[in-house]
């Protein structure tokens, strides 16, 4: 079977979801190995890796990995390119996974596709493109296909793998010198999902009305287990950080249930969500955009229907 390379995204030594889903991916399309880039490389991550299908784990532990921006993974992925002729890379269409894709087809002369939803035979992506506005299905032609799968995409599915480690060591290049991590600040977000990666995402516009308000959007994802978003109507407005933007120039989410609330679904907006499994509306205007792409939804005053909500699912 061929080799698929996997790059593991990881925090605090937990592997991210989104790889499992990635590793559930590749087993699909061939054998997976998983690329552990950094320090932090522990015995749970190991075994996590083996028992979503990695036949092999390449472990490259170098501080210096963490201490340069997303080049020396870039480069790490580039040298296992050409050593071990794998027959594609995926990555996590995350802001990082998407630059390291840019830079290893660079490095290997290799096509990417980046925000794929799908991948199937002959590694034909399912891609959303222009911003959300229209899908295409995509091949790369030349060299190793490079793809980023968004977050949410597959559904992560155990199946043990051999787990083999083989430890690699990478002499950075200058280049990937050229700008240096200074300082980590831990985003807080309390005990709520990270939003690319959530299962369910609760997101409020300009309808929200003010900052105090966005309590009752937080409250409806609360009782979902969900991460908040927000419309950049919201967060220009200084109602809720910026981190927590959907859309062109926010986050891009996949989740299996998105709820818009006071949004009106303007094309920037629907290009970070719009591939979500299930889009649930409630707006008061039923002539909003949003609607067009909804499977459910509710006209009226958000500040109705919402706490309604909240309550019932509290009761469940
Ligand atoms: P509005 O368009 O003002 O909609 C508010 C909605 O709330 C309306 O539909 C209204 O009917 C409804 N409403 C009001 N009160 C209530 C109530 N009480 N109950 C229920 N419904 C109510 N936008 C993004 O979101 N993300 C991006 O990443 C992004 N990037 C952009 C990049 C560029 C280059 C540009 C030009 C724009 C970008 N925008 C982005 C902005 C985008 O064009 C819209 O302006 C923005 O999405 C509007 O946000 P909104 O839907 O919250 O506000």
């Amino acid at each position: 079977m061929s080799e698929i390379l996997v790059l593991v995204e990881h925090a605090d030594g937990d592997v991210k979801k989104v790889t499992l889903e990635l590793l559930t991916l590749a087993r699909s399309l061939g054998e997976p190995s998983a690329v552990w880039a950094g320090p932090g490389y522990t015995d749970a991550a190991k075994a996590k890796l083996a028992e979503y299908g990695a036949g092999k784990i390449y472990v490259a532990e170098s501080e210096e990995i963490a201490d340069y921006v997303v080049a020396p993974k870039a480069e790490l992925l580039a040298k296992l390119v050409s050593e071990a002729s794998p027959a594609a890379v995926l990555v996590a269409a995350t802001a990082e996974g998407k630059e390291i894709a840019g830079r290893l087809a660079i490095k290997t002369d290799s096509g990417v596709i980046t925000d794929a939803v799908g991948l199937g035979e002959g590694f034909v992506a399912d891609q959303s493109i222009f911003g959300g506005g229209v899908n295409v299905r995509s091949r790369v032609t030349k060299g190793t296909p490079i793809v980023a799968v968004r977050p949410n995409s597959t559904a992560p599915v155990a199946e043990p793998g051999a787990g083999a480690e083989e430890k690699v060591e990478i002499a950075l290049s200058d280049a990937a010198r050229g700008a240096k991590v200074v300082e980590r600040v831990k985003q807080e977000r309390g005990a709520r999902p990270e939003l690319t990666e959530a299962a369910i995402v609760v997101s409020g516009g300009r309808g929200v009305g003010s900052g105090e308000n966005f309590s009752i959007i937080e409250k409806l994802a609360d009782s979902l287990g969900a991460a908040v978003g927000a419309s950049r109507a919201a967060t220009d407005a200084g109602w809720y950080p910026h981190q927590f933007q959907v859309g062109q120039t926010g986050k891009t989410v996949s989740p299996q249930l998105y709820v818009a609330a006071g949004i009106s679904g303007a094309i920037q907006h629907r290009a970070g969500m719009q591939t979500s499994k299930t889009i649930v509306v409630i707006n008061k205007d039923s002539e909003a955009p949003i609607f067009e792409i909804a499977d459910f939804g509710v006209v009226g005053d958000l500040f109705q229907v919402v706490p309604q909500l909240t309550e019932e699912i509290e009761k469940r």
